[in-house]
């Protein structure tokens, strides 16, 4: 018998990509025996609140950071499209590629699905895809059945083995995660902190070559140099 088919979905702004990340997608693998893992960066449009690197870094570091992941892949489909990303969209391509609700697990952490009722097509939503909701150090996952209580009745704890008739669940992974948000690691850069530990080693490299989250190029105070342009979002720009 064909083992069936479980798709992992992790999305974000990954502006950058961090450990805590990469923690949210192992536990989510690791606990439903995720087949294959996809990293879909988000896009930002120009009118919304940018992100502080370029689509094309966002990209390249998420790359990086599946790289030790046989199993996982970095997606652009959400880049590919010029508008604002929303997960309705992206769960439709899924669909329409072949990949029903039941083989899709959305994996996110507790603190955005807290939000989960101000998302687009809330709460059709709901049916389009299993919710693989994570902990986040703060925001325990367990705790969302006291918090989210209309839809508590959808909670289920692992070991969860879904089947194909029943509607989506939303399984609440109470994992420990790394400590970490993008906001901390773009502030340690500005004050030029190393970042070890916090994002993967080839991520934190490219970071530092390219003078990401960092108003001068290191070890030169801001005065001295211009904006660097290959850090893509030129500071100052909105
Ligand atoms: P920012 O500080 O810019 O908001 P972030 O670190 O929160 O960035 P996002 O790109 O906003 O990262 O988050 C993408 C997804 O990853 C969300 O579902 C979020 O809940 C989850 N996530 C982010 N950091 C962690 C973490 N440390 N542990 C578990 N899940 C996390
Ligand atoms: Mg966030």
């Amino acid at each position: 018998m064909t083992q069936p088919r479980r798709i992992g979905i992790l999305g974000g702004t990954f502006d950058p990509i961090h450990c805590g990340h990469l923690d949210a997608g192992r536990a989510a693998e690791r606990t439903l025996n995720l087949t294959r893992v996809y990293v879909i960066p988000s896009n930002v449009p120009p009118h919304r609140r940018q992100t502080f690197a370029s689509a094309f870094h966002r990209f390249a570091m998420t790359a990086m950071a599946v790289a030790d992941h046989p199993n996982w892949r970095a997606a652009d489909l959400e880049l590919r499209n010029g508008g604002p990303s929303y997960t309705a969209h992206t769960l439709k391509e899924f669909h329409d590629r072949g990949y029903p609700p039941s083989e899709l697990f959305f994996i996110i952490g507790a603190d955005a699905f807290m939000d989960i009722a101000t998302w687009r097509d809330y709460p059709k939503i709901l049916d389009w895809t299993h919710f693989a909701v994570v902990s986040r150090p703060g925001h325990p996952a367990g705790a969302l059945r006291y918090r989210l209580p209309a839809l508590s009745t959808r909670m289920a704890h692992p070991p969860v083995e879904p089947m194909q008739e029943m509607d989506p669940l939303i399984i609440l992974i109470d994992e420990p995660t790394a400590d970490v948000s993008s906001t901390t690691i773009r502030e340690r850069r500005e004050q030029n902190l190393p970042l070890a530990g916090m994002v993967a080693p080839r991520v934190e490299q490219h970071i530092t070559q390219h003078g990401l989250y960092s108003p001068n190029i290191p070890g030169r105070r801001r005065s001295d140099s211009p904006p660097d342009p290959a850090a893509g979002r030129l500071h100052g720009q909105s």
